[in-house]
């Protein structure tokens, strides 16, 4: 006996690339059969007139900030009711807390909606050491940032992500430095780049170059807030021949159209 069946509904035939309408049978958490067939199950889903699909990851969310006792679940909540099954946070070098107190936070409340995949936000650390926006680390402070990322790392976070454009001050070498930290190629690094409109395209350039220089992988940021000012196409055109090249370059963009004037 199945564990569930979700019946009716209409699912991807990766094969056509077409929909189809059946059955999903799933046990012990793989699907097991695919349809017409309507084998028994211990629980039955009915999904008439509406499409099965597995959960979705969203690559680019700022999380919670739950700075007060007793904050609850907002855009998790959201993000579960589009479909969204587990979100990457972090981002942008923003992190709004240790991870090991969100951690904590998450445990308090018994779990939470969506899966959380965290980034180290490396502004965050600058903005602990008191560092301005337009300044560059020094030699020194640059240790200590690559240790707090590396506590971050060891508490379970996936990778480490820049806001470049919110504090120019950091430099191409210092990104360089601080993702070295982390030796894994399965992990991440992403940034919110330099520069947007007329500059965007030397700020793409600076992130594919990075990327082919360092062992992990690595998110050009919501290209569409940077981009979509005139500069997509060519943006679109560098990046996918440096994809090419370099596999572990990727990008994100909002799902919806984004019109800017500069
Ligand atoms: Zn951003």
């Amino acid at each position: 006996m199945l564990d569930l069946l979700i019946k009716g509904g209409k699912y991807t035939d990766f094969n056509t690339g077409e929909f189809v309408s059946g059955n999903v049978g799933i046990e012990q958490g793989t699907i097991v059969s695919l349809g017409d067939e309507e084998l028994e199950a211990i629980k039955v889903i009915d999904a008439a007139g509406k499409i099965i699909s597995p959960g979705f990851i969203d690559i680019h969310m700022h999380e919670e900030k739950f700075k007060k006792e007793g904050e609850n679940y907002r855009i998790s909540e959201f993000m579960l009711k589009m479909g969204v099954t587990t979100a990457v946070g972090g981002n942008c070098g923003l992190q709004y807390q240790d991870l090991k107190e969100f951690k904590d936070v998450i445990k308090r409340k018994g779990g939470s909606p969506v899966n959380y995949i965290m980034l180290a936000g490396y502004n965050e650390f600058r903005y602990q050491l008191g560092i301005k926006r337009y300044d560059e680390a020094t030699k020194e402070q640059r240790k200590v940032l690559r240790e707090l990322v590396k506590r971050e790392l060891a508490e379970g976070a996936f990778g480490v992500s820049f806001g470049i454009e919110y504090d120019p001050g950091i430099s191409y070498e210092d990104m360089r430095d601080v993702l070295e930290v982390l030796e894994d190629e399965r992990m991440l690094g992403a940034a919110h780049y330099r520069n947007d409109c007329i500059n965007d395209i030397e700020s793409v350039r600076e992130m594919i170059k990075l990327s082919g220089e360092i062992t992990p992988k690595f998110q050009i940021s919501h290209l569409s807030s940077c981009s979509a000012m005139g500069w997509m196409k060519e943006s679109l055109e560098e990046i996918n021949m440096a994809i090419e090249k370099n596999p572990k370059l990727n990008y994100d963009t909002y799902p919806y159209t984004h019109l800017a004037l500069c």
